[in-house]
């Protein structure tokens, strides 16, 4: 057994997050690869060392003295260090760093340092060898990862040490330059090390148990999401909710590795399991995995009467495609086809989109709506079970939920619905109480 374990900033953040990270790594021989974020907030009013990294290279950039955000971060990696006695000697190396800055420093070569000084110091307090990201992920030179290459050194390094700690979010070009993923890369980079080496599971520790059935700043408490499909997320995160970039998750989905997010201040909650495919019996009550949404969508309806042939749909969509604009759900009615996409993408564009349908398709009418909020029920269990969509619906209609458009993939993973803006909160509180809750 082999296990892969990322520690994002929250679970790094100061020596007791330290003591936790150890405990959750001793408690389980098989966690030999652990990749380590730069240490992030400990308190709401804190600062995460990369934000402190990056105001550094805006200091230099424009000329204006930095000492003092220098002297907090150093401050912070050697409390941390000190605190726990920890024997690596990064005085030197942070001394050194200090005298590489100048304005011509690149910003990926200072902001890495936040995960690479994190990550020295927990590799020597788990006693585990540290094998810098500059050595073990490469990219190309357009910026893509080099697999190959990546995948054999980490490979090397796991085989060569046994037990390693690894730094996230960035890697080396063949230049020799770092280089930085974007925000939230220490992900990426865990999920990079779980495929090189075919593990058994990747965990994503973080400061929540698992990903919530429903955005916690609307519905008090929502219960976590106990095992959740790939496809099911990429429904949650399409539809807003803040889960795991897609980036993060592609490398293990691809070899079809197990991830496990769990909560590094709550070790005993299994967290939330993603994983390719769910075998399960077709019975239980609950049927939606999550829900989602997002509010400020406009939908746009042309209606033409006899329109049956799709020729003025055609139309209409390679209107949105010239002026950028996504769109994101088409109903079709006999008479009637229904584009809806987000209010901001649509932006100014709106105009001239309606001017070029009037023009190409010679519509009866067109007619917008603007402050349309979807939300969406995830829910694998949702396909091939019939009176589904009737129960959602009725279920919104009791409470007064108007519903102003209804859209689901032939695939049956998720039922998204367009209410007003001014009720998408309580459009989501319904699903959650009626589909969710114990
Ligand atoms: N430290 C980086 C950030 O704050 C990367 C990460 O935490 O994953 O975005």
């Amino acid at each position: 057994m082999l296990k892969v374990a990322k520690f994002g900033g929250s679970s790094v953040a100061g020596a007791e997050q330290f003591r936790k990270v150890r405990a959750i790594v001793e408690a389980d021989d098989s966690r030999r690869i652990v990749v380590i974020s730069a240490a992030g907030k400990r308190s709401g009013d804190d600062h995460k060392l990369t934000d402190l990294l990056y105001l550094i290279h805006a200091h230099l950039t424009y000329g204006v003295s930095c000492d003092e955000i220098l002297q907090t971060v150093e401050q912070r990696l050697t409390d941390i260090r000190d605190e726990l006695g920890i024997p690596v000697d990064i005085s030197s190396d942070l001394a050194a760093f200090r005298r590489r800055l100048s304005k011509d420093t690149s910003v990926d070569e200072i902001v890495s340092r936040g995960e690479y000084f994190t990550a020295k110091l927990m590799a020597s307090y788990l006693g585990y060898a540290f094998v810098d990201a500059a050595d073990c992920v490469f990219f190309a030179l357009d910026g893509t990862l080099d697999r190959e290459t990546t995948d054999a050194a980490i490979a090397e390094a796991l085989e060569r040490c046994g037990r390693i700690v690894i730094p996230g979010f960035y890697g080396r070009l063949p230049t020799g330059r770092l280089r930085v993923m974007s925000r939230g890369g220490s992900d990426i980079t865990g999920a990079i090390a779980a495929a090189a080496v075919n593990a058994d599971v990747y965990e994503n520790w973080t400061d929540v148990s698992g990903i919530l059935m429903a955005d916690p700043r609307i519905v008090r408490d929502p219960a976590p999401i106990s095992k959740i499909t790939f496809a099911e997320l990429r429904e949650l995160a399409y539809m807003g909710a803040s889960v795991l970039h897609e980036e993060s998750v592609q490398p293990v989905k691809d070899k079809g590795i197990p991830l496990n997010i769990r909560n590094t201040n709550r070790p005993q909650d299994p967290g939330t399991m993603i994983v390719e495919s769910a075998d399960e019996p077709e019975s239980g009550e609950r049927f939606i995995t999550g829900i989602a949404g997002r509010k400020n969508f406009t939908i746009m309806t042309v209606y033409k009467h006899g329109m049956v042939s799709s020729q003025s749909l055609r139309q209409a969509l390679e209107i949105f495609d010239r002026y950028h604009v996504a769109v994101e759900h088409i109903t079709l009615g006999l008479d009637s086809f229904a584009l809806v996409s987000s209010t901001a993408a649509l932006g100014d564009a709106v105009y001239d989109v309606i001017a070029e349908i009037r023009k190409l398709c010679r519509p009866d009418d067109v007619e917008l709506r603007e402050d349309i909020a979807m939300v969406s029920a995830v829910g694998r269990k949702m396909s091939s079970r019939p009176g589904v969509s009737g129960r959602l619906f009725q279920a919104l209609g009791n409470e007064g939920v108007n519903i102003r458009t209804i859209a689901q993939g032939a695939d049956e993973l998720a039922i998204t619905v367009g209410v007003e803006n001014d009720q998408y909160e309580k459009a989501i509180r319904v699903l959650y109480e009626s589909f969710c809750a114990e």
